[in-house]
């Protein structure tokens, strides 16, 4: 069984990252940070990785939770892209065959939108080829009547034809808290609720960071050799404090200005003279705080471009389609509609975004603009507002691009180095988690570690301990865990427990079995939470019920059912006053009702 990863191990992590530097330094616990504290630990350096929430808490548990070949790429004729992608999602099911699983996605196909039948059928094919998908799982081109046997609420009229293709789905917020415990068992020192404040710095490179613990009301600081900024949506704040960023420029004395040619960048400094930067890669500026501070050398006044994207989850019975559907829509985007479990989730928006980054949630137009663009393509479902259970709305951190719109930005990653030494990454995609921590820790590895020589394996580290070998695999435990709980009535969760903890569930099933009730779901689930204490950081109930499990999107109605009963589970295990319970039971129903506040016309 893996090493403990709970509350009663957290001081002890704390106190490793106080007392002794670590050579890497990772702010943020998303899909980002997770793959490169995995990385940077298998390979030998003493890593050190701080999240100020829970894990996945930002966009990496609201994605489309796709490992996607990058279709969208292909359109943009991006080959070295789609290409990397492709295999990254074959190597990703194979280190996690339960968690990231095939998916066969359906293309509707009309006149006067999308490609057409035949751009589509060879742009497909490219696309198989280049993603390396084995022949029988290669796309199928489908005739109109074909297509509307696969999927039969589809509008009849519009349809021409369709296209089937291979993509893979997963849980972004289980993948990543994966990722976070393979890091931890090859000793990184990983900590949740632990938020960075402010850099320290020694001759003006940063030598570590000051860490703010919510759930102590403690400070602390950590020395570290080098800091990598992977916070997702909030990298420009951290590029903020340190004073690298540009758009402080536009924060303190007006709006940025584009540069008026490459290497000849201006700015308006508010005294009314366009100043030019001294040298190519070397601009400066006067902060107002007496002192010139560096721009960064590689990607040089760059900043983040956030996009919201928002998905709707509606109960399966109200729209049960076949299979996943990829649409296009009338505005020239295209929308998925992806069935899980219970439920069909919907989306996604894309617009710009520049409120709270920690409160993101869906509002009543862009829940509107899902609903409509669902019933113009399936009229028959005739979905409504009222049908919604529930959504999540998660930030882009895309790289700006002058003059572009949200949808048209691209999805690379890149990398932003200050002169004080702090790396940043952003962009990128889910999939791609593994090749850019690569490609971190290796510029780390050449530029600070260079007596250590070894080279990316992540690609044969299997995310789970005892990881199942195929998907074969997954289906014969599938078989078997099914025989198990039939007998307690629970067979309904097969799928979700197996697609959730993989072979963690012969440690839950044990649990379970010691401590039935005659509620056998309610055991359950206090089975899963105990697993969560013990093995995955649960510290707070929305860790649970939101990331760990799902539930809040997937499975609202067993949420609603169980969480008094969950929170008095909480209140025991960490000791709550009653305060502390009144204050958690508060902060869980804003969680929930975030979810649906769209219902409410604003
Ligand atoms: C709507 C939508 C759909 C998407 N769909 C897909 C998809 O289907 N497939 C795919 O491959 N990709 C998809 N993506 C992209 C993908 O989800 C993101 O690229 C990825 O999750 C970004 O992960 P991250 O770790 O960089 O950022 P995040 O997950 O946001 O992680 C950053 C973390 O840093 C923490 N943090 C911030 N500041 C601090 C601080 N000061 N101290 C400590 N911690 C801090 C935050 O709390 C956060 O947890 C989608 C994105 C969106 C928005």
């Amino acid at each position: 069984m893996s090493l403990a990863f709970s509350a009663r191990v957290r001081e002890d992590l704390i106190r490793q990252l106080e007392t002794m530097p670590v050579d890497l330094l990772v702010i943020g616990g998303g899909i980002t940070g997770a793959g490169i504290a995995l990385d940077a630990a298998s390979r030998g350096l003493r890593v050190g990785l701080l999240e100020k929430n829970d894990f996945a808490f930002g966009t990496s548990s609201r994605s489309t939770k796709l490992i996607h070949g990058g279709l969208r790429y292909l359109k943009q004729l991006e080959f070295g892209l789609v290409k990397e992608v492709g295999s990254e999602r074959a190597i990703v099911h194979r280190l996690a065959p339960h968690l990231v699983v095939p998916e066969k996605m359906l293309l509707p196909l009309y006149e006067k939108k999308g490609l057409g039948y035949w751009l589509t059928s060879i742009g497909l094919k490219i696309y198989d080829l280049l993603a390396g998908v084995k022949p029988e799982d290669q796309r199928r081109m489908l005739t109109r009547n074909q297509t509307l046997r696969q999927e039969p609420l589809l509008k009849p009229e519009d349809v021409k034809g369709g296209a089937i293709y291979a993509e893979y789905r997963t849980d972004d917020a289980r993948l990543t808290i994966e990722i976070i415990k393979t890091a931890h068992e090859k000793g990184a020192i990983i900590v949740s609720y632990c938020q960075v404040t402010n850099f320290i710095y020694e001759s003006e490179k940063i030598a570590g960071v000051q860490v703010a613990d919510p759930i102590t009301g403690n400070s602390f600081a950590v020395r570290s050799k080098v800091v990598v900024n992977a916070a997702g949506p909030w990298v420009d704040e951290l590029r903020a404090i340190d004073h690298s960023k540009d758009a402080q420029i536009a924060d303190k004395v007006g709006p940025a200005r584009p540069y008026d040619k490459v290497g000849q960048a201006r700015l308006n400094d508010g005294v009314g003279q366009a100043r030019p930067y001294d040298k190519v890669g070397q601009a400066r500026l006067n902060d107002g705080v007496g002192q010139a501070r560096p721009y960064d050398k590689v990607g040089q006044g760059k900043r983040l471009h956030l996009t919201k994207g928002v998905h709707l989850v509606v109960s399966y019975d109200r729209f049960p389609i076949k299979q996943a559907i990829y649409f296009d829509v009338d505005d020239g985007r295209m929308i998925f509609a992806i069935p899980r479990g219970r439920t069909t989730y919907l989306g996604t928006t894309d617009t710009n975004y520049n409120e709270s980054k920690d409160e993101v949630i869906a509002n009543h137009e862009d829940a509107v603009y899902l609903i409509n663009a669902v019933n113009r393509t399936f009229p028959a479902a005739n979905l409504s507002l009222k049908d919604v259970e529930s959504s999540w709305a998660g930030l882009r951190p895309l790289i700006h691009e002058e003059g572009k719109s949200a949808s048209e930005l691209s999805r690379k990653d890149e990398i932003f180095e200050s002169d004080s030494g702090l790396i940043s990454i952003a962009g990128g995609k889910l999939t791609g988690y593994r090749k850019m921590a690569e490609r971190i820790v290796d510029k780390v590895i050449k530029e600070y570690f260079s007596q250590l020589e070894k080279r990316c394996f992540t690609d044969s580290i299997p995310l789970t301990e005892s990881n199942f070998k195929n998907y074969s695999e997954v289906k014969n435990y599938k078989g078997s865990l099914a025989i198990k709980l039939r007998v307690l009535n629970l067979e309904d969760f097969v799928g979700y427990l197996v697609h959730n903890y993989g072979k963690q569930c012969d440690a839950i099933m044990n649990r379970l079995s010691n401590n039935l009730e005659k509620d056998t779901e309610l055991a359950l689930l206090k089975a899963e939470l105990w697993f969560g204490f013990e093995y995955e950081m649960v510290l707070k109930p929305a860790d649970f019920l939101v990331r760990r499990t799902g539930l809040l999107y997937f499975n609202i109605l067993r949420l609603r059912k169980y969480k008094e009963a969950i929170l008095r589970e909480f209140k025991v295990q960490f000791g709550w006053t009653e305060d502390q319970s009144v204050l958690e039971t508060e902060i869980l129903e804003k969680v929930i009702s975030e979810s649906s506040g769209f219902l409410i016309e604003n």
